[in-house]
């Protein structure tokens, strides 16, 4: 019997995804370069559902049913292009070729464009919940073809993390739309993390708090409008005590934090829309000044304030309101990204469902994406969600508590990048005039590069080399 759907690449995520495809009943063809694993799944798992196993491509292909449907999971990059030519080599046209893994979206773009020449659909989707989400239910971001969409929605809803029932996948637009909302996402959980982290690390230096203490704070943050995955996890690994030192886990682990890319293609992509995602660039740079040993080791004997362990249990509530309010703001950049590449490359992407399917499955699945559901349901054209009434009386309710905290991290000389680059957005958005009429005057001053007036329409510049008269552009 042919299958409904095949996986190739089989290792965490694509043997994850091809059992969870096989317990909801479809029949899975499954293909790994390297057999063995393979026939490790099928021997494995094989009493889950029903399994295809193909040694080759060309067999994958030829046990799939028509319209073909084959999900590619493996490794981003090269490898993902040499099994899309293959692949292709081997369809025909009305196919469908699923890319699960973390693509680039200007490689989805163009592999999109390559394949839809040739009449197969290419589906860049995003995936998003890690080995454990792609077994139980993933948050999925598929984009392409209204067509490709319509023979693979019902099963990768299906397959997804759902909320109050509703599944956390949507079609969320042509071409490179799905890569690009999975990217904002990671861009997002970047940011998330470093909030979390600054949180744990401002606790602890101005309180004197243990990782086990910081654990119960985290704990019952999580009990109110913080309530989220990312939260909830900060409190397990906080208290997690390290078996062979006796000592808390977080202090035997090595201050560098990693990364593989989706972060700093975020910031890249948000510099080329012109959108200052401050959030997540901070959360990036902080990874990459945290992985320089040597420059650490060198500026370590820098002075700083003298000053510590200002601040008693009040800072819990107020480190607890810079948190949302720094979480509010980088939601908003990172929406407002979407936004951005929705208007660049006629996405037409409908933000509203993009909270929606982040509410389940993903790593920064939350209760906080119902309120911006909400939001974008009021007004589908809110220009940004800080004006959000909702939000708006949250960031009103916590700046004075922010304003404090960001003042005791300075003090006592803690960084927190996130929560002040955050409060610098903040200030700067809701400011009436900015000194960016400054800047436009140096500009002008230096480089005739012209300004426009408060008070009239046009473009000018001063003839500041001259009489200083000011003339139309
Ligand atoms: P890896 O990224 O570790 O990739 C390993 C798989 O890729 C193996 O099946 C390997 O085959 C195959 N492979 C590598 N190069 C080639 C090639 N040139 N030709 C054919 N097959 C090749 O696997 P993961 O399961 O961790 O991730 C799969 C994809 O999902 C990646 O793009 C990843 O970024 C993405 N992803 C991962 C998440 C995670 O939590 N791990 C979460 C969301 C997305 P072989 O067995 O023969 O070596």
């Amino acid at each position: 019997d042919l299958a409904d759907i095949g996986v190739t690449g089989l290792a965490t995520m694509g043997r994850n995804l091809a059992r969870n495809l096989a317990r909801h009943g479809y029949a899975v063809a499954v293909h790994n370069r390297t057999y063995g694993r393979t026939q490790q799944l099928v021997k494995e798992f094989g009493g889950e559902g029903t399994f295809v196993p193909s040694e080759d491509l060309a067999a994958f292909v030829a046990s799939l049913k028509r319209p073909r449907r084959a999900i590619i999971m493996v490794k981003a990059g090269a490898g993902t292009d040499a099994v899309i030519d293959q692949l292709a080599d081997l369809m025909e046209p009305g196919d469908m070729i699923v890319d699960g893994g973390n693509a680039h979206f200007d490689d989805t773009r163009r592999r999109e464009a390559a394949l839809r020449e040739r009449g197969l659909h290419f589906v860049g989707t995003g995936i998003s919940g890690g080995e454990e989400g792609a077994l139980n239910g993933p948050s999925i971001m598929p984009g392409g073809s209204k067509e490709s969409w319509e023979a693979l929605g019902p099963i990768l809803q299906d397959i997804s993390a759902k909320v109050d029932g509703v599944p956390c996948c949507v079609h969320v637009g042509p071409d490179g739309a799905g890569h690009f909302v999975k990217m904002v996402h990671n861009g997002i959980e970047y940011s998330d993390m470093q909030l979390i982290a600054e949180s744990y690390d401002l606790l602890r230096q101005a309180l004197g708090a243990t990782p086990a203490e910081l654990a119960s704070v985290f704990r019952e943050w999580n009990r109110g409008e913080l309530d989220s995955y990312l939260i909830e996890i900060t409190a397990e690994v906080l208290d997690q005590v390290d078996a062979e030192t006796g000592k808390p886990f977080v202090d035997v682990v090595v201050d560098q934090a990693e990364q593989k890319g989706t972060g700093r293609w975020t910031v890249q992509s948000a510099l080329d829309l012109g959108v200052p995602v401050t959030g997540i660039a901070e959360a990036t740079f902080a990874r990459a000044l945290s992985g320089h040993p040597e420059q650490r080791a060198a500026a370590a004997s820098l002075q700083g304030p003298g000053l510590s362990g200002v601040g008693g249990r009040e800072l819990v509530e107020d480190v607890r309101q810079a948190l949302y309010a720094s979480k509010i703001v980088a939601y908003a950049q990172g929406f407002d990204q979407m936004a951005a590449a929705s208007r660049e490359y006629g996405w037409d992407l409908d933000l509203g469902a993009m909270a929606t399917i982040w509410r389940g499955g993903c790593i920064i699945r939350a209760k906080f994406l119902d309120r911006i559901r909400a939001a974008y349901d009021a007004n589908p054209a809110l220009p940004t969600l800080l004006a959000d009434p909702t939000f708006a009386a949250a960031l009103d309710a916590g700046q004075e508590a922010w304003r404090r905290v960001v003042t005791t991290a300075v003090q006592i000389g803690v960084p927190t990048p996130g929560f002040s680059s955050a409060l610098a957005y903040y200030d700067g958005l809701r400011r009436d005039r900015l000194p960016a009429a400054l800047i436009q005057g140096l500009r002008d001053y230096f480089g005739a590069h012209t300004y426009r007036r408060v008070d009239k329409e046009g473009s000018f510049h001063t003839d500041w080399s001259g009489d200083r008269t000011e003339h139309p552009a």
